[in-house]
C-alpha cells in the first residue's frame, strides 16, 4: 500500500500559536528544528546542559537556555533532541517528572519509545517527527524556502488532536514543504536500524574495508586500493541518488555494467540475504537494542576498543594523507 504524505495544506500552524515548543538538546537536530519552528512565528524554548560548545551556539542564535527539567516544565510540546543511548536515563531523572497531562513527547527517532526506554505517563501523547536528513539540511533547505521530508508516527493511544499539532510541528520545521509520511513507531525504528545496519554503516563500510585489503593484500599500492575502493565511492552513490540504480549504469561504461551484473551477485550472495534477515529478526524483537543498551551501561567498553581498532585501520591512514592533497573535497579529521 503506498505511504500517505502530508503536505503543507494538510497542516495548520495556528494550532501552535499558543504552544511552547520545548527542544531538549541543541545538536544537529536541536538547533536546526528550533531555528526553523522560531522563524515560522513558534514559540521556542531550549533546554541544553551549560559549558559546552551548542549551549553557546544556542546563546549566540538568540535562545536562552534552560535546564533540561525547567524547559520541560514550561513546554507544552517537548522534544527530546538528545542523543539516543542517553534519552532513557536522562528522561527517567530529568524528564518524566516535569510532564503534565495533556503534554505531547515527541522525539526524531523512534527507538527509545519504541523499545521502552522512554514511557510516555498517562495523559501525555508520544509523537515522532523525524527529519529523512542531518540537522544542517534541515536548516539549509528551510532557509532557501524548502524543506526536508520527513516522517510522523504516533505512539499508541495518541489522539487526533496530536496528530494535528504534530503535522503543524512538521510545517514548522519546513517537512510539509518536502512531505511528511506516515509511519509507525515501530516501522520507523526497524527500517532506520536495518538500513544503517545492512547497507548505509555496516554494510558499506565492511565492503570498502574488505575490498580495500584483498587488493592491497594481492601486492597493489594501497593508494590504488583507496581510489578505487573508496574514494570513488562517492561518485557512483551521487549517482544513484540523482537517477537511480538505472542512471549509474547508464553513466559508467558497458564493462563497468558488465562485471556489475556478473559479479556483483557474488558478492552478496543467498548466504548474505540469510543474514540480513536475521539482523532484521534481531531488531525486531529487541535483542539488538538489549545489546546496545546494556553495553551503554557498561559505559560501552567493546564499543570505544572497536573504534579505536578501526581508526587505525591502514585504509583510514592512506585516506586521509590522500585526501589531505584533494582541497576541494573540504577533508575532515577525526582524532
Ligand atoms: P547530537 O549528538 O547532535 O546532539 C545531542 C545534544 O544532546 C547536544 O545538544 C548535547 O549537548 C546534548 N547531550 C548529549 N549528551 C548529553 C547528556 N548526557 N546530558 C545532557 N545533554 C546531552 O544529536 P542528534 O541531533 O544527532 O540526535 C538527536 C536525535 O535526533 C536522536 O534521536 C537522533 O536519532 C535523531 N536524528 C538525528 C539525525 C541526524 O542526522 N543527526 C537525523 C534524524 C534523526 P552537549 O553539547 O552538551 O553534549
Ligand atoms: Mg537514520
Amino acid at each position: 500500500m503506498p505511504a500517505t504524505i502530508y503536505y503543507d495544506n494538510d497542516a495548520d500552524l495556528s494550532l501552535l500559536k499558543d504552544k511552547t515548543i520545548a527542544i531538549l538538546g541543541y545538536g544537529s537536530q536541536g538547533h536546526a528544528q528550533a531555528q526553523n519552528l522560531r522563524d515560522s512565528g513558534c514559540n521556542v524554548i531550549i533546554g541544553q546542559r551549560p559549558g559546552s560548545a551548542n549551549y553557546d551556539l544556542a546563546v549566540s542564535h538568540r535562545f536562552e537556555p534552560l535546564t533540561i527539567e525547567e524547559a520541560t516544565k514550561r513546554g507544552d510540546l517537548v522534544n527530546i533532541l538528545l542523543p539516543d543511548e542517553v534519552q532513557g536515563d536522562i528522561y527517567r531523572n530529568q524528564i518524566r517528572e516535569q510532564l503534565s497531562e495533556g503534554n505531547i513527547l515527541m522525539c526524531s527517532h523512534g527507538f527509545n519509545v519504541h523499545f521502552g526506554q522512554v514511557e510516555a505517563p498517562a495523559g501525555v501523547d508520544a509523537v515522532l517527527v523525524a527529519p529523512k536528513g542531518p540537522g544542517h539540511l534541515v536548516r539549509s533547505e528551510f532557509e532557501k524556502g524548502g524543506g526536508v521530508p520527513s516522517l510522523i508516527a504516533l505512539g499508541a493511544g495518541a489522539s487526533d488532536e496530536s496528530k494535528k499539532l504534530g503535522l503543524a510541528y512538521a510545517k514548522g520545521i519546513g517537512g510539509t514543504r518536502g512531505g511528511v509520511i506516515e509511519t509507525t513507531f515501530a516501522e520507523e525504528t526497524e527500517t532506520d536500524l536495518f538500513g544503517e545496519q545492512v547497507v548505509l554503516c555496516g554494510g558499506v563500510s565492511e565492503l570498502v574495508k574488505v575490498a580495500f585489503e584483498t587488493l592491497v593484500e594481492a601486492g597493489y599500492q594501497p593508494e590504488m586500493a583507496y581510489f578505487e575502493c573508496m574514494h570513488e565511492l562517492k561518485l557512483i552513490v551521487d549517482l544513484f541518488y540523482q537517477g537511480g540504480l538505472s542512471y549509474m549504469r547508464y553513466s559508467v561504461s558497458n564493462t563497468a555494467e558488465y562485471g556489475d551484473y556478473t559479479r556483483g551477485p557474488r558478492i552478496v550472495t543467498e548466504e548474505t540475504r540469510q543474514e540480513m534477515r536475521k539482523i532484521l529478526k534481531e531488531i525486531q524483537t529487541g535483542e539488538f537494542a538489549r545489546d546496545w543498551i546494556l553495553e551503554n551501561r557498561a559505559g560501552a567498553p567493546a564499543f570505544k576498543a572497536t573504534r579505536r581498532l578501526n581508526r587505525d585501520h591502514e585504509l583510514e591512514h592512506v585516506g586521509k594523507r590522500l585526501r589531505s592533497l584533494m582541497t576541494w573535497i573540504d577533508a575532515k579529521v577525526v582524532d
